[in-house]
């Protein structure tokens, strides 16, 4: 349970990449300011978390199963929250789609937009009564340059990022009526998992229908630059967890 004096935060999409490395930057803050509760949608994925937050877990970290896709998981993990009283809500659970348009699926597009824009609407609405009564809160969301700028063949998640920024930057000036803060991280490319799983989508991917200029430049130009641009670009999840440390403090 979280001390007085320390703030609850209350972050999703902890089994790895950016939301494992907060949760344990924020569990080991040296003046122990936070109480930490991880979120996952499988605990069974918890290992890699709890080896790198050390003796943290069960003092200033705790765990949490829930998926933001699923209206129940959500309703019963904030419900688990002592008072449901949440501090600062991370939201940073969130998936990629790579590829083009005519070789995904509606249904493909839509778990984007269930995860990356619905998911985030779940947990602003859940948490945002409870913000609203005790007129103090901060929510952050883990957006994308993407969220910004167009790029060729990220067209469904770019999407999903634009249509999270439009939502947020209009839930923000409702919010802070009642003090509750918005803020928007933007990173360009993160080692994490998150391109290997898209790599991985993408080498399953048929392409009927697709015209032969396109499949070649999506093969032999865009895949091996983007390659390039994460190997020479990428930021480490630990920068994303220090800039988003710095936001909230
Ligand atoms: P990872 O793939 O390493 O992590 C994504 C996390 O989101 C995983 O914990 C995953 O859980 C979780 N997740 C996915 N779907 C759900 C769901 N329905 N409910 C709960 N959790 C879910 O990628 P990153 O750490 O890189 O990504 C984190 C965030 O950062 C994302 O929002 C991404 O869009 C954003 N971002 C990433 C960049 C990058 O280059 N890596 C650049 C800019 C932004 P599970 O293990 O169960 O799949």
């Amino acid at each position: 349970m979280a001390n007085s004096g320390q703030k609850v935060v209350l972050i999703t999409g902890c089994s790895s990449g950016i939301g494992l490395r907060i949760a344990v930057t924020l569990a080991t803050d040296e003046k122990k300011r936070y109480h930490v509760i991880a979120t996952m949608r499988d605990l069974k994925k918890k290992d890699k978390l709890l080896e790198a937050a050390g003796d943290a877990y069960g003092k200033t970290l705790m765990l949490l199963p829930l998926d933001v896709c699923s209206d129940e998981s959500v309703r019963q993990c904030i419900n688990s929250v002592k008072d449901r009283h949440i501090d600062i809500l991370i939201n940073n659970a969130g998936m990629g789609l790579l590829g083009p348009v005519e070789s995904i699926s509606i249904e493909e597009m839509k778990r984007v937009f269930d995860t990356n824009f619905f998911g985030v609407v779940r947990m602003i609405k859940e948490v945002m009564p409870d913000m609203k009564k005790r007129r103090s809160g901060h929510i952050v969301v883990m957006s994308s340059v993407m969220g910004l700028q167009g790029v060729v063949f990220n067209d469904v998640y770019t999407a999903s990022k634009f249509a999270m920024e439009g939502f947020c930057e209009s839930m923000a000036v409702q919010l802070l009526k009642f003090n509750i803060r918005l803020s928007m991280i933007e990173p360009g490319p993160v080692h994490t998992e998150f391109e290997t799983k898209m790599m991985e989508e993408v080498a399953k991917m048929e392409y009927p229908g697709v015209d032969a200029d396109t499949i070649r430049y999506f093969k032999d130009v865009y895949l091996p630059s983007s390659i390039d641009i994460f190997e020479a670009m990428g930021q480490t999840p630990e920068d994303i967890a220090k800039c988003t440390k710095k936001v909230i403090e």
